[in-house]
């Protein structure tokens, strides 16, 4: 008998489940069914795959065993089974990235903690709402030795080595004492209709129940075994459409996700033809939790006819939708088809395609509440995938919502277009870290002056990425206002006229300011401000930070310009202040003013904390 202590987390899963979470404990039974039907799925594609385990007369089957005089609740199945490996590995330690998300998330708050397993769900773990000890009994197919996994959910588990006839899992739930009500017939019937009722495998309930035979005097009453077949059993996604309702979407989407939300939108469809193949995609209404971890679980599975193939390749559908739940089923692709094959598949590669384009056009169509759940959620997603997809690029850009300098509401950008100059068919935006910052920037001061819309970007580091590679909407080109001339009524002439007059003011806030700045220029673009800090839009580097991201490195900082205001009462003092010391004060803090107001870190903080008082006291 070996002894073992459960991983840190686990413990602090497994105190959640015994003392906090109260709400839902029925979605216990849910949760070993699914995995029993997993169990069973993996089976059977070896059964039909692999001469070594092929037997004809198997069938998958799940049963469930209430004995009243015990108080147990025992949960079978014949499926793959689990190796002495497997146990320590799957109930022993948290190795799914989703579960590690979920224990870091746990806040210690019951009622927060209860609404995240909700939208979670944590599997096999969740029997401890109402066992007081758990054994799971358990030979794996094409092994000779069975194994007993036993733990009374507190800080250590045991595996012992025992008898077990065929492969599969058996999991006895020693039930606490006020759980009771699991064991009755109907209570267990109405959890599987409710969760389970669409698992593809036979669900059969084995129960006692008092019977009565003769009548008056004569009567006899004695308890009698019986079994009932307790589910459907038929695949939900190949039940036709028409005979579906929507709370069987829902109720099969909760047992296959695990959650306890409604999804946001479901789509069904068969496609017959060249390819034939059914799909069944749910959008959760609350992101995954490991949406934006490298080792992310993938949410759809792929069938062949049926039989379960696999639940961990990420190809089924693009990254950028990996939010996505479901099933792919397909009529096409053989029963054995590798990890190799399905690479470069076409037939996968078609099926793949038809169903972005499906699940696209359906994000597409959501309305009021549901589209803006659905943005709140994963508009960073959909920005990711407008970068990466370049055949759907203009249906994503369709979907995404932006921050807009018009409007506290996000804006699409057909809207923004409808609203925009429709000559000169440009977008502008402007991206950095913090949006009150951005909204209140210098930069935009002659954009509110001519009216002109600009998308404020605050999620600089995927936006600093992804918008440059946008490149255009339906014609209209994307612009970084820090990069081009802002609008002005000014004629060529009067610019340049201008910059004349203010020629020797620029020089010699280039000779004080040196390689901190490109060049020193007038501008119309700011009305308030004494001055701002641009890029350049001819330097190389400028438009490279999204390569240097990729390669996870800082790109080199490029020189900005710094861009005075002629109308602004300072400037105009400035042109004729002689003393040098006093130039070199006001020339530094015209810059650092300007990077400050703009969000950009000012290198030497204490010079400028200093210069300040300086000239607060000649102020004075
Ligand atoms: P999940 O089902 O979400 O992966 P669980 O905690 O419920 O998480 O289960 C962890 C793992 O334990 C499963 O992924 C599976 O590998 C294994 N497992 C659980 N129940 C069974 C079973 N009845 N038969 C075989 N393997 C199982």
């Amino acid at each position: 008998m070996a002894k073992h202590q459960f991983q840190t987390e686990i413990g602090q899963l497994l105190k959640l489940m015994t003392h906090s979470l109260y709400s839902n404990k029925e979605i216990f039974i849910r949760e070993l069914v699914s995995n029993a039907s997993d169990a069973i799925d993996k089976f059977n594609h070896l059964n039909l795959t692999n001469e070594k385990f092929k037997n004809p007369d198997w069938k998958g089957a799940i049963s469930i065993k209430l004995d009243d005089a015990d108080g147990t609740l025992t949960i079978g199945d014949n499926g793959i089974g689990m190796s002495e490996d497997d146990l320590m590995a799957h109930l022993g330690t948290i190795a799914k990235s989703g579960t590690k998300a979920f224990v870091e998330n746990l806040t210690g708050d019951a009622k927060k903690d209860s609404n995240l397993i909700g939208q979670f769900g944590v599997g096999f773990y969740s029997v401890f709402m109402v066992a007081d000890r758990v054994d799971v009994i358990t030979k794996k197919a094409g092994e000779d030795q069975a194994y007993k996994f036993s733990t009374d959910g507190t800080g250590e588990f045991e595996v012992t080595p025992v008898t077990k006839e065929s492969h599969g899992t058996v999991i006895y739930i020693k039930l606490k004492e006020e759980e009771k009500e699991f064991l009755t017939k109907w209570k267990v019937q109405e959890i599987i209709k409710k969760y389970s009722n669409h698992i593809p495998y036979p669900i059969t309930a084995y129960f006692s129940e008092e019977e009565t035979e003769g009548e008056g005097d004569d009567a006899v009453t004695k308890t009698v075994n019986k079994s009932e077949q307790i589910n459907e059993a038929t695949a939900l996604w190949t039940i036709n459409k028409s005979e579906l309702k929507k709370e069987d979407y829902i109720e099969f989407y909760k047992s296959f996700a695990h959650g306890d939300d409604e999804p946001l939108k479901y789509l069904h469809n068969r496609v017959e033809g060249a390819n034939e193949f059914t799909t069944l995609f749910y959008i959760p209404k609350t992101a995954p939790m490991d949406l934006y971890r490298a080792d992310y679980q993938a949410g759809v599975k792929l069938y062949v006819k049926r039989v379960f193939i696999t639940d961990d390749n990420k190809e089924l559908l693009p990254p950028y939708l990996r939010f996505i739940k479901g099933i792919i089923d397909s009529e096409d692709l053989p029963l054995n088809v590798s990890r190799e094959l399905l690479q470069d598949n076409r037939i996968l590669a078609n099926i793949r395609q038809t169903s972005v384009k499906k699940i696209l056009t359906a994000i597409k169509k959501l309305k009021d509440e549901d589209a803006k759940i659905f943005s709140e959620q994963y508009n960073r997603v959909m920005k990711e995938g407008a970068y990466q997809d370049h055949t759907n690029k203009e249906l994503i850009l369709e979907i995404i919502k932006f921050k807009s300098s018009n409007q506290d509401d996000m804006v699409g950008l057909d809207d923004y277009i409808s609203r925009g100059d429709s000559e000169k068919k440009e977008i502008y935006y402007i991206i950095g870290k913090d949006e009150t910052t951005l909204r209140n920037s210098p930069l935009l001061e002659a954009y509110k002056k001519a009216e002109i819309e600009v998308l404020i970007l605050d999620d600089e580091e995927v936006d600093t990425i992804v918008t440059p590679m946008y490149g255009e909407f339906k014609g209209w080109a994307f612009k970084d206002i820090t990069t081009i001339e802002a609008p002005t009524t000014q004629t060529k002439e009067e610019q340049e006229e201008q910059e004349k007059e203010f020629k020797s003011l620029t020089d010699r806030l280039k000779e004080v300011l040196g390689e901190e700045i490109k060049e020193a220029k007038t501008t119309n673009r700011l009305t308030t401000s004494p001055s701002c800090v641009v890029k350049d839009s001819n330097d190389p580097m400028a438009g490279m930070a999204a390569m240097f991201a990729q390669m996870g490195q800082d790109a080199p900082e490029t020189p900005l310009i710094l861009e005075i205001n002629p109308e602004h009462e300072m400037i105009k003092k400035l042109t004729a202040l002689e003393d040098k010391e006093n130039f070199a004060d006001m020339a530094w803090i015209l810059l650092d003013n300007a990077k400050l107001s703009e969000g950009i870190e000012v290198k030497d903080k204490i010079a400028f904390a200093n210069r300040i008082a300086k000239i607060a006291t000649r102020a004075i």
